[in-house]
């Protein structure tokens, strides 16, 4: 590190970065955590530039699920960078490394790599318009495909409106809003509209809140789109590989035709991927639909994917997440009682969401605005000063990396958070 940063405070170098950076920030995401900057990370831990050590339930939003600096990443990417990063041509790393993508998830028969999830869905997309003719898509409120101007949209149902200054309308016209978890509105909208080359879904919504599909809707969807000739897209950016090794279509039985994968596909590198059929992935490789991308399937992200593919094939990986993950969830929910909070968690034991309020079940955006989003702000206040990093957002990701002792020692400072917030008992 430099010495004018490490003998800087996160206040002083906030203050630096604020002048060269627009916000501070390079990701508008990271607008609501600028006050510390993170020097370190290993393991289930990280370390800010004053030295603080926090658990972190934040992962990198997502990708570090096989812990941070994970040693075995590392040593593949050392090895495979001292032969260079990328070529403009084929390299033996990314044929194995779709091998071994495919194999754990073993719905699709081929897949095109990129390096953003952003991207991934863009190909996504593009390739359902081209297989069916049509041109518009259904997604769902509360949902996010990434941040270009076709799929960035506001909570409002219907036709998707900009959020973003510079937004084109125009760009939106084809991006139809519904309710999550609601197969009438998705039929209403087919029927009312022939013109529907996709649905695309978070399998789990993510996003917004942690909310597992109802039983049928997946299903439902993906007998309306096999009836209709309308491609079912599954993001898996944020569910593959982190909800089971096959991500959510294998935990939740359901095949997609087209999916997207990104963060933990390779412990941490920028890699992701879109997967399908050979038949919809046909016009790819003839060159009819474009995809590109200077670095897609670059060598050190395909080294790195093959390692993590490696790692998430051995026995009892997710069993024991799973375990962890309740002790979690469990101890949360006890230390709740305890205080009097009126606390909900939902989701999954690894990635679940926190929130404030009724402690009915959330099945849609509509349900989880009604949360006191203020209270879980000013609880991750008080968390983060307990040495817990997460975001105010409600998500809390578990990693590989993460064990018991990390698990105890969470709820200790849970403990001490709650204790400070002074609920009504
Ligand atoms: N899809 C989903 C479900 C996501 O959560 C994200 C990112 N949070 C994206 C797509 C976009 O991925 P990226 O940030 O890598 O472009």
């Amino acid at each position: 590190m430099n010495d004018s940063v490490s003998n800087s405070s996160n206040t002083n170098l906030l203050a630096r970065a604020q002048k060269v950076l627009p916000g501070g920030v390079n990701s508008n995401v990271r607008l609501a955590v600028r006050d510390r900057f993170i020097v370190r990370g290993s393991g289930p831990r990280v370390w800010d530039l004053e030295g603080n050590e926090y658990i972190d339930y934040l992962l990198g939003q997502g990708p570090n699920f096989l812990g941070h600096a994970n040693p075995e990443i590392l040593s593949a990417v050392n090895a495979a960078m001292q032969d260079g990063m990328l070529f403009g041509a084929q390299n033996p790393l990314e044929v194995e490394a779709a091998e071994r993508v495919l194999d754990a998830i073993q719905w699709a028969e081929q897949l095109r790599f990129n390096v953003t999830g952003t991207e991934a869905a863009q190909a996504a997309l593009r390739i359902a318009r081209a297989h069916t003719g049509k041109g518009k898509y259904i997604r769902f409120q509360g949902h996010y495909h990434g941040w270009l101007d076709n799929v960035l949209t506001s909570t409002k149902l219907g036709f998707g409106s900009p959020i973003s200054l510079g937004q084109p309308m125009s760009a939106l016209s084809g991006c139809l809003v519904l309710p999550w978890n609601d197969l009438d509105a998705v039929s209403k909208a087919i029927n009312a509209d022939p013109d529907i080359a996709a649905i695309i879904t978070e399998p789990m919504m993510v996003n917004s809140g942690a909310i597992v599909p109802d039983t049928g809707f997946l299903e439902g969807l993906r007998e309306i789109c096999t009836e209709e000739k309308i491609v079912l897209i599954f993001d898996e950016v944020i569910t593959g590989f982190r909800l089971s090794r096959g991500g959510a279509a294998q935990r939740f039985g359901v095949s997609p035709d087209l999916a997207t994968y990104g963060k933990a596909i390779a412990g941490g590198f920028p890699v992701a991927a879109i997967a399908g059929s050979e038949k919809l992935l046909h016009k790819v490789g003839t060159g009819e639909i474009n995809h590109s991308g200077t670095f897609n399937g670059y060598a050190i992200g395909s080294a790195a994917t093959i390692a993590a593919m490696k790692i998430l094939g051995r026995p009892n990986i997710y069993a024991n997440l799973e375990t962890l993950g309740t002790t979690l969830m469990e101890g949360m929910n006890g230390l709740a009682v305890k205080h009097g909070a009126p606390l909900h968690i939902q989701g999954l034991p690894m990635a679940f969401h926190l929130s404030f309020g009724s402690d009915e079940k959330i099945r849609n955006y509509e349900d989880l605005v009604k949360q006191n989003e203020a209270s879980y702000k000013r609880f991750v206040a008080v968390i983060r000063e307990s040495n817990i990093w997460i975001t105010d957002r409600g998500i809390w990701y578990l990693s590989m990396a993460h064990t018991q002792e990390d698990v105890k020692e969470t709820l200790e400072r849970f403990d001490n958070a709650l204790s400070k917030m002074n609920f009504e008992l």
